[in-house]
Parts: C-alpha cells; sequence; structure tokens
C-alpha cells in the first residue's frame, strides 16, 4: 500500500503512452514523464488530467505536404480502470457531472503513482456537456476555459470525493489548472461564500500551492474576457476574481492566477527562469530545468548495452556518467541497430528507402513556426553542394501543426516544396502521425538531432535529451536546455554562439552549414571513432544530468 499522497500535480496534457492521445506535445509528454520518475522515487503523488476520447487528433498529409485531421479512435478501457465514484460541479449555471478513470504508473521499485483521468460523458450531462472533454485543445475560448473549469474545479472536488485529504502540494504544470486555487478557497470558506474571503485565506492557500511556467511569449497564456468567466464560472466566483484584482485588461489571464496562489514558482530551464522573471517581476521565479524519463526515452540496443556495463543505471540514472567506460565498438553497433530499424519503419510507411551508411540528419517535433523546421532549407544550392562535394546528407521530419495553426501548416508544405527541389540530391521523408512512439525512433536512429527555436522562445526543449540517452549529439541553436548541456564538440554543436542574443537568422544558417560543412560530415565519414566520441559524452554528459 502507498502511504497517503501528499503532492497533486495537476496538467491538462498527459502523456503515459503513445497509444493514449492524451497529450499533444512536450508539455504532456514531460508530464507524463514527470509522473513516472515520481513512480521510480517512491514520491507519494498523484496526478489529474482530462479523459479526450477522441484524442488530439490523427495526421494526414497528402503530397504536397497539406495537413488535415480526423478524430482519433481509442478505448480507454483498455489503457484506464473506471472508477465507482462520480461528482458534480456547478459551473454554466447548471451541474455538470464527471466520472473518473485511473491509470497506475508503476515505478521501477513496484510504487505505484494514480493518474485520474476526468471524464464529462456521463448520464446525465446533455450532449454539450459530454463533449467537454472530447478532445485536447480542440474547440474554441469558451470550451477551452469550460475544459479548464473541469480540471480545476472539478479535479478538487474528485480528489476530496476520492477521499484524499492530507495533500500539502497542489502542483499547476503550466496555467491550465489555476481554478484549482479557487476550489481550495471555497473550500477553506466552507458554504460562508467568496465575498468573505481575507488575505489570510489567500495567505493559506498560497502556501499550497506551486506553479511550473512553460511560456516564454505573453501571447502563449491564456486570458478569457470577464463576460465569459462569468457565464462559465457565475458571479459569485467572477466578482471574486475582480476583487482581488485577478483580471487583468477586463480578462482573467490564467498565468497570472496561478502566480498569485503559488508559493513557489519555476521556469523550465535557466535562461527561460531569466525571461520569465522579466516577464513577471512582481513575481520570485525559480528554475528546474526539465528532464526526460530515462527508461522510456532509451532504445531496446542502449538499454542493452547499459545493462551490461552500468547496470544500476535504471535505478538512479546519475550512473550514465560512467558512460564513459563504454567501448565505442559497442555504441556503434547499438546505434547501428537504432537507425536500422529506423529506416526500416521509414521504408514500412513511405516506400521510400534511405541509406544506412549517410549521414541522417533528424527533425521532430511541433510544427509551429518558431521551431524554425524549414530553416536548413535556407540556401539550397549550398546545400546540395554540401550534399556531393563534403558527403551525402539525408533528413527525417516529422511534426504535427496545431489545427488552427495556419503558419505551422505552411511550414510542413515548405518542407514538401524542399523535397521536391532537392529530389535527386538530397532525400527529405515528412512522416505522418508523429507520437511518442515515432519520436523515439526518430530521435534514437538518426545520426545528428536538428534543432533550430527562434530564441529565446524554446523555454528548455526535451526531444534533445532523448536523442542524447541513444547517443545522439545535437545540432541546435543555443535555447532553452541546450545553453546548459551543450559543450561545443563534446556533446554536439551549436548554432551561433551568443544565447544572450535574438535569433539572428543569416548568422545562425551560416553557422550551420558552416558547422556542417568543416566539422560534422568530415568526422562522421572520416573518422566514424572521433564521431562516437561524441555519441558517448553525450549519452554520459547529458544523459545523465537532463533525466526527470
Ligand atoms: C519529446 C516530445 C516533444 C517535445 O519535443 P521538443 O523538441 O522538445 O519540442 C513533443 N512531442 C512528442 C511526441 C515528444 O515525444
Amino acid at each position: 500500500m502507498n502511504p497517503s499522497p501528499v503532492i497533486a500535480y495537476f496538467s491538462m496534457e498527459v502523456g503515459l503512452e503513445p497509444k493514449m492521445p492524451t497529450y499533444s506535445g512536450g508539455l504532456g509528454v514531460l508530464a507524463g514523464d514527470t509522473l513516472k520518475a515520481a513512480a521510480d522515487l517512491n514520491i507519494p503523488l498523484i496526478g489529474v488530467t482530462l479523459l479526450y476520447r477522441k484524442g488530439y487528433f490523427r495526421q494526414r498529409l497528402d503530397d504536397q505536404g497539406n495537413q488535415t485531421e480526423e478524430p482519433e479512435e481509442w478505448y480507454p478501457e483498455e489503457f484506464l480502470e473506471p472508477q465507482r465514484l462520480q461528482v458534480s460541479i456547478p459551473m454554466l449555471g447548471r451541474t455538470v457531472h464527471i466520472r473518473v478513470w485511473r491509470y497506475l504508473t508503476q515505478g521501477v521499485n513496484g510504487y505505484d503513482v494514480p493518474v485520474y483521468f476526468l471524464d464529462t460523458a456521463v448520464d446525465g450531462n446533455d450532449d454539450w456537456d459530454r463533449s467537454l472533454t472530447d478532445q485536447l485543445y480542440g474547440g474554441d475560448d469558451f470550451h477551452r476555459l469550460c475544459q479548464e473549469t473541469i480540471l480545476g474545479l472539478g479535479g478538487m472536488a474528485v480528489l476530496r470525493a476520492l477521499g484524499y485529504k492530507k495533500i500539502k502540494a497542489f502542483h499547476m504544470n503550466e496555467g491550465h489548472s489555476a481554478l484549482l486555487a479557487l476550489a481550495l478557497l471555497e473550500e477553506k470558506k466552507q458554504g460562508e461564500g467568496l465575498g468573505t474571503v481575507n488575505i489570510e485565506d489567500i495567505d493559506a492557500v498560497r502556501q499550497q500551492c506551486v506553479f511550473t511556467t512553460h511560456t516564454p511569449v505573453p501571447a502563449g497564456h491564456d486570458k478569457f474576457p470577464i463576460q465569459m468567466i462569468r457565464q462559465v464560472l457565475g458571479d459569485e466566483r467572477s466578482n471574486f476574481l475582480e476583487t482581488f484584482g485577478c483580471f487583468v485588461e477586463g480578462s482573467l489571464n490564467m498565468t497570472y492566477l496561478a502566480l498569485y496562489f503559488s508559493r513557489y514558482i519555476n521556469g523550465v530551464s535557466h535562461r527561460h527562469e531569466s525571461i520569465s522573471q522579466d516577464m513577471f517581476p512582481d513575481y520570485p521565479i525559480n528554475s528546474v530545468t526539465n528532464g526526460v524519463h530515462a527508461l522510456t526515452w532509451t532504445t531496446p540496443p542502449f538499454r542493452r548495452l547499459f545493462d551490461r556495463h552500468i547496470p544500476e543505471w535504471r535505478h538512479d540514472n546519475l550512473y550514465l556518467r560512467y558512460a564513459t567506460c563504454l567501448p565505442l565498438e559497442e555504441i556503434i553497433a547499438a546505434h547501428t541497430e537504432a537507425k536500422r530499424k529506423l529506416l526500416a519503419q521509414v521504408q514500412q510507411r513511405t516506400d521510400i528507402e534511405l541509406d544506412p551508411a549517410v549521414m541522417t540528419i533528424g527533425f521532430a517535433r511541433r510544427a509551429t513556426p518558431y521551431k524554425r523546421a524549414d530553416l536548413i532549407f535556407a540556401d539550397i544550392e549550398r546545400l546540395k553542394q554540401m550534399g556531393s562535394q563534403v558527403g551525402p546528407i539525408q533528413l527525417i521530419y516529422g511534426g504535427k501543426a496545431h489545427p488552427r495553426d495556419e503558419n505551422g501548416k505552411d511550414m510542413i508544405r515548405r518542407i514538401f516544396q524542399a523535397e521536391k527541389a532537392l529530389q535527386d540530391q538530397l532525400k527529405i521523408v515528412y512522416l505522418e502521425e508523429y507520437d511518442m512512439e515515432l519520436g523515439k525512433m526518430i530521435c534514437a536512429g538518426v545520426d545528428v538531432w536538428l534543432n533550430t527555436p527562434q530564441k529565446p522562445r524554446e523555454a528548455s526543449g526535451t526531444s534533445g535529451m532523448k536523442a542524447a540517452l541513444n547517443g545522439v549529439p545535437s545540432l541546435s541553436v543555443l535555447d532553452g536546455w541546450w545553453i546548459e548541456g551543450h559543450v561545443e564538440g563534446v556533446t554536439g554543436w551549436s548554432i551561433g554562439d551568443n544565447w544572450k542574443a535574438e535569433s539572428d537568422p543569416a548568422a545562425e544558417i551560416s553557422s550551420l552549414y558552416g558547422k556542417l560543412e568543416s566539422l560534422i560530415l568530415p568526422m562522421f565519414y572520416q573518422q566514424p571513432y572521433k564521431y562516437a566520441e561524441v555519441m558517448r559524452s553525450a549519452i554520459s554528459l547529458n544523459g545523465s544530468f537532463f533525466n526527470a
């Protein structure tokens, strides 16, 4: 039996298994990795999130790279245990009923961390309310506010109904769950109403809340107009929020709400701490750099390699520091196996045969403009020349654009255009349906992991950490975690060298091409053992440290 949980971790999305489509990208995968790490460490924690019956979406790409979306079919019964209990919360001027499903995350020592999924598809709710937990990030702002109400207020009701009374810390993973603070206040007032809340009450709630912010640009934070708040939450809650100054310019900003009610606030890398501190000068911001769940993201050939030489790594990832003892031949052999598996997958999905001897560059993440997936195609002629004179290159892409992110969709089309422009000289494949499983295969099976975010928009980034665990070095703009993980020529390579400056595309393009041409391709083709040493240091220095 686990002891009574003392931490409740709330997240709008959670990625625990590839086939459970309750996540869209880095935020959800990080949440899942954090829950798994808590189980490994016997931390008395529980997770709270929503059950999306239509998932995020299934991605289809036509031969021009136009993305269309379909609902994802899946069966929660296959992964989750329905719980008997049902709760209801007042919202929208009526009562919305919520039922609950449980997932048990099993740690390496046999300890479980339960994750509760909230579901409004129950009898007693009308069709609109039943659809509230249909789709992740699928609706308009009104729908989103309702979902966040289910997560924050509904999540608290569920915890209490489950009998969890001794929770000391409520962790908001991003501002989506900030309304949980209102639930804590209402509970504290025990029916006296929010009209009587005083500053001591607020302080008492603040002592219980912790907030992790993930978004380095103001436009990325959820904001809802006052009238919408009134409609969804009712007059009493709305008046309270107004009295305590939670509305800014007529809107409720969920990040401000979370900041206001938290005793501890952190960003997700050192750089992101300082960016967030500038955005929110009234609050002290700390940082805890993201990490990935090492076992989840290490592919079988590397698991076996580590088990042979550093068996302690499964219980304490820091032991990967001793990857320095791994024979280079064995790293090369494990990587060859991971690469073969990826290329077989590419062939199966697209009928395109890539050459295992060719330097393969990987890029897979959410398709959104600041990630600049097409930066490497800035000078097609130079790329062609590099391929014919220095050494051949091939590229593997993956990533979904949010259904309403037209610029993200354009970016996918531009990769398809580059693919056509480079057809004879350089192979490019864009794989559909990027998810945790494909992500793992790509970041382990390529030879270098490319990342070109526009500074300082990459709050942390985690896919490079997954690559490092599989001996794949990064070639990345100095932003987010890479500022901390990068040792030039040792753990990988930087694109540009001044992490403080805003992105200068021309300089970054020149640095990207320059390093490929003069360092990376020559080393890969002429000094494979030197390249394997970089792979080894990526494991030893990055894999051992940037884990959950
Ligand atoms: C790790 C992961 C991400 C995050 O990738 P970044 O490059 O860090 O943005 C996004 N989506 C999936 C499916 C992932 O596994």
